[in-house]
């Protein structure tokens, strides 16, 4: 079943369009992302869901019913954002129990249900506290409960973590998926941050001037990118200029990548033609002895190098490129320390390494 169907949505601001025509199915009870650089229109697709903004165009659907024409407070949703506005003079008990003493929830109700909210985010024992006596991340699971008290279809958060500190985000980051398991409701999520959707999400749409460019599974999103902005603003990515060649894709300069030419073949690529082919970093070998590298392999010199610890990001110039190579500490990686920079390395592709 469909949660929130979008048919055409489009919005435009005097002559400026910051969501084109645009068609989205999000499925019921799923975790959904919204992905994209600030500025692509994210917020502008989430507010016509809400009914903020009308739409230019086009209708939205919750549950099969088309509320373009109704407001905010009669479609079946809520939303979470980053300023969690609380009602500082309120308890955590009063905060998360406003909505349900708004629709005169009876009083039994609506004790059970405040607890079972502060429950799911872990702050059974905090319903005395005023908001200034929570730390940031305590504040954010009290709009959380807020948010799903009522039990609404559907909870739209718009950069809910963009306030916290990187640690926890993270921690956030596993708690929303959890809480968002256990409650069964659809979560809309907007974020600029590839990660964050990678790691959260059941499916995500990644969406770049106001047009949504894919809509897939994170491995999907991340294996198999659709076009060339998709694959370079999900994790980091070798862009390759190069041409097919008897099924396979032969650069200018670094040799022939194996890659998946069946699906180029089904795009209407054919031999000669000019592609990009995508190669991730972890699909890269490096080999820290050029000359007991395989056949295939390109001989390139180190550029740059960093460690991170559990590996390395690597820097290789081969033949007109600047390759990035994910190399694992280890054996590799140890060979690698004991390299100069400038010094010469062999490169080559794992099977089926690039995307075209
Ligand atoms: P995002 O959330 O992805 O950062 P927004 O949806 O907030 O993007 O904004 C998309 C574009 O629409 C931006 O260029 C923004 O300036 C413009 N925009 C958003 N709201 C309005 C508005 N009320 N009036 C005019 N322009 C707007
Ligand atoms: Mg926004």
């Amino acid at each position: 079943p469909v949660a929130v169907r979008l048919r055409g949505i489009t919005k435009t601001f005097g002559s400026n369009t910051v969501v084109r025509p645009l068609d989205l199915d999000i499925r019921d009870g799923e975790f959904f992302s919204i992905l994209g650089p600030s500025g692509c229109g994210k917020t502008t697709l989430m507010r016509m869901i809400t009914g903020f903004e009308s739409p230019t165009d086009g209708s939205v659907e919750l549950a099969g019913r088309d509320v373009s024409k109704v407001p905010t407070r009669d479609r079946d949703l809520n939303m979470l954002f980053q300023s969690y506005a609380l009602f500082p003079h309120l308890s955590v008990y009063e905060n998360v129990a406003f909505e349900l003493r708004v629709r005169r929830t009876p009083k039994a109700e609506l004790d059970t249900r405040v607890r079972e909210a502060l429950e799911l985010v872990r702050l059974a024992d905090f319903g005395d506290r005023k908001p200034n006596e929570l730390s940031g991340g305590q504040r954010q699971r009290v709009a959380l409960a807020r948010a799903v008290v009522g039990r609404p279809a559907v909870v739209l958060l718009d950069e809910p973590l963009g306030a916290l500190d990187q640690k926890l985000r993270k921690e956030m980051q596993f708690e929303l998926k959890r809480m968002q398991r256990e409650v069964g409701i659809t979560f809309i999520y907007v974020t600029h941050d590839q990660e964050e959707a990678l790691t959260m999400s059941d499916r995500i749409a990644v969406m770049s001037e106001g047009r949504v460019l894919q809509v897939a599974s994170p491995i999907d999103i991340y294996d198999a990118p659709a076009s060339r902005f998709v694959a370079g603003f999900i994790g980091s990515c070798n862009l390759i200029p190069a041409r097919l060649e008897a099924g396979r894709a032969v650069t200018s300069g670094a040799g022939a990548i194996p890659a998946d030419t069946a699906e180029a073949a089904t795009r209407g690529l054919a031999d000669g033609a000019e592609v990009v082919v995508a190669v991730r970093p972890e699909r890269v070998t490096l080999h820290a002895d050029p000359a007991a590298a395989p056949a295939g392999a390109v001989r390139g010199v180190i550029s740059a190098r960093v460690f991170l610890g559990d590996e390395w990001t690597v820097h290789v110039d081969a033949q007109g490129l600047t390759l990035t190579v994910q190399v694992p500490s280890g054996e590799t990686g140890a060979a690698l320390a004991a390299l100069a920079d400038g010094a010469e390395v062999a490169v080559s592709w794992t099977t089926a390494a690039g995307r075209i």
